[in-house]
């Protein structure tokens, strides 16, 4: 028997395999593990050439998987103007008149990840940024992307005006004379953002390798980017082929290919093509993102009845599918036929309603595939639809840190779903319970992309200890939701891979997988659950290969 490259010794060995076994040891050899076990065990696997890291108590993870993130965007965003360490007015205004100080030549201040309940209303006003940014134009979009603040410079420079009609898609907020005050809803961002510069493809490649090295750093070792495209936003896949060109890839990457809303299935052939040249080893841009509806902040996801005003009366407002549903199922059908997978955004319960109808469709068409088609976000799910889930083997794509009692959802949301809808949010028990196959993912730089501080809140449904946009409602939101320590783990482990399709290779602890784990600070099971999110990770390994260590040896 030829000795360890790698043995990890003296700890817990959470596995995920199917029977959920305890180990306390693993042995590595070119890349894969080549031995779970006791510490005896392995310990026959170690030469004088092995490599032996002593967890000395501490527990071995499959790494994490994200299932639906933006790590280029995030990565240049924090490579930008980046608000989304701070909370409050006066910490955001301070960054941007400092960053403007520090970058003197450029015309744009970018950046963002601001956060709505530090601002009456959720909408700030362009007279804060003139204070700190007359000059020059600022365009800040908000921590979930789909309302940007702008000063008085960028609007007058994109020509917005009282008289400027709010765009289909979009919305102007205005102050009581009907002048802009500088906050844009959705597509009425593009009024501006249009005449942006795109970063440069060397900004959006040091942007990808800056959240590849922020993932890494939270134990994530593979991902599934929600929106991977040429053109759309910015070249990202250019950038991932780069990256896995040159061997800057250390994760795992499975790309969702942006659908265009204004295209329909003529743009099949160009996706086709997109995957072929998209094949590498370790990224395959084998899905594609169907965005169905907006978010119910701005009651743009798409709902059965229609949403409540703040004096919870009924309106005429019941948000927007983007794609309408009868050519949805013809869509679906059609990449589902050529081998896609379809990653949709199905945020509130008509869109969640239309994907499952859309899948369903294609399931009756086409037959039983293995492509494993997922909905993001499904923030509302009806009753009636949370069994679909298992019948159509649709994978319900959580992100779990926005299921709890905060600003966002007391204030902005709860109101205005009325009941009994809002206590049909994130219903990840009952998901669970119904057989439906759970993954989990982020959804940063919209929300913290750390995996821990997301299994807590899926675990507990209230606020982590180390949130930072803290709030003093510390109920359990809908606790019937909870799920279980084990359950979540496997959520953002296995769960996950099944979605990126790396199930085979990755995402548990088991003889000839990959050796893609990560090393938490302590027994997550051995501690309270309301101490998950403070638990950190000390390193993280792809392929036997230190990718991250917290004390700097990697
Ligand atoms: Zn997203």
């Amino acid at each position: 028997m030829s000795s360890a490259d790698l043995a990890f010794v003296n700890g817990t060995v959470y596995t995920v395999d199917a029977a959920r076994t305890r180990e306390q040891a693993v042995a590595v050899r070119d890349g894969r593990i080549v031995a779970v076990g006791s510490d005896d065990a392995i310990r026959e696997h170690v030469g004088p050439r092995s490599q032996v890291f002593d967890l000395a108590g501490r527990m071995l993870l499959p790494g994490f998987q994200d299932a639906h993130v933006h790590p280029v965007g995030g990565g240049v965003e924090r490579l930008q103007c980046d608000l989304h360490d701070l909370h409050s007015r006066e910490d955001y205004l301070l960054r941007v008149k400092t960053y403007a100080e520090e970058h003197p030549h450029r015309e744009w201040i970018l950046g963002g990840g601001w956060s709505m309940d530090v601002f009456p209303g959720g909408i700030p006003t362009k007279d804060l940024l003139d204070a700190v940014v007359p000059d020059r134009i600022v365009f800040l979009p908000n921590r979930d992307g789909h309302s940007t603040w702008v000063n008085s410079r960028a609007l007058e420079m994109a020509g917005v005006t009282a008289t400027t009609p709010d765009p289909a898609d979009g919305l102007i907020e205005r102050d009581g004379a009907g002048e802009p005050s500088g906050t844009l809803h959705e597509g009425a961002a593009e009024l501006v953002g249009r005449l942006a510069p795109e970063p440069t493809p060397d900004e959006v490649y040091e942007g990808l390798l800056e959240g590849q090295r922020y993932l890494h750093s939270l134990g994530i070792t593979a991902w599934q980017d929600a929106i991977v495209s040429t053109g759309y936003w910015m070249d990202n896949y250019s950038a991932y082929l780069r990256a896995a060109g040159n061997g800057d890839l250390t994760a795992r990457v499975v790309g969702a290919l942006w659908w265009d809303r204004e295209r329909g299935e003529d743009q099949i052939d160009d996706l086709l093509e997109l995957r072929e040249r998209g094949r590498t080893e370790r990224f395959a841009a084998s899905t594609v993102k169907i965005m169905q509806d907006g978010v119910c902040e701005t009651f743009t996801a798409a709902v059965l009845e229609p949403y409540l005003d703040a004096e919870g009366r009924v309106t005429d407002k019941r948000g927007i599918s983007f794609v309408e549903p009868e050519a949805l199922k013809g869509y679906v059908t059609a990449l589902d036929g050529h081998g896609f997978q379809v990653h949709f955004h199905a945020l509130a319960e008509r869109a969640v309603r239309e994907a499952l109808d859309a899948i369903e469709a294609a399931l009756e068409t086409n037959g039983p595939t293995d492509n494993r088609h997922h909905l993001a976000h499904i923030q509302v799910v009806h009753p009636d639809d949370v069994p679909r889930f298992r019948e159509l083997r649709a994978v319900a794509n959580a992100q779990p840190l926005w299921a709890m009692h905060e600003g966002q959802m007391d204030d902005l949301t709860i109101p205005f779903l009325g009941e009994p809808r809002w206590r049909w949010q994130y219903p990840f028990g009952s998901l669970v319970r119904a057989g439906a196959n759970l993954a989990m993912g982020s959804d940063w730089s919209v929300s913290s992309p750390d995996p821990l501080e997301e299994i807590s809140v899926a675990v507990n449904r209230k606020t982590p200890p180390t949130y930072l946009y803290g709030n003093d409602n510390h109920e359990v939101f809908l606790p019937e939701e909870r799920l279980d320590l084990a359950t979540s783990i496997a959520a953002f482990t296995m769960g996950s891979a099944h979605v990126n399709h790396l199930d085979e290779v990755t995402g548990s602890i088991e003889v000839g997988k990959f050796a893609d784990v990560a090393v938490v600070d302590r027994d997550l099971f051995a501690h309270p659950v309301d101490e998950i999110a403070s638990a950190q990770v000390d390193a993280t390994f792809v392929q036997g290969a230190s990718v991250y260590a917290r004390d700097g040896t990697s």
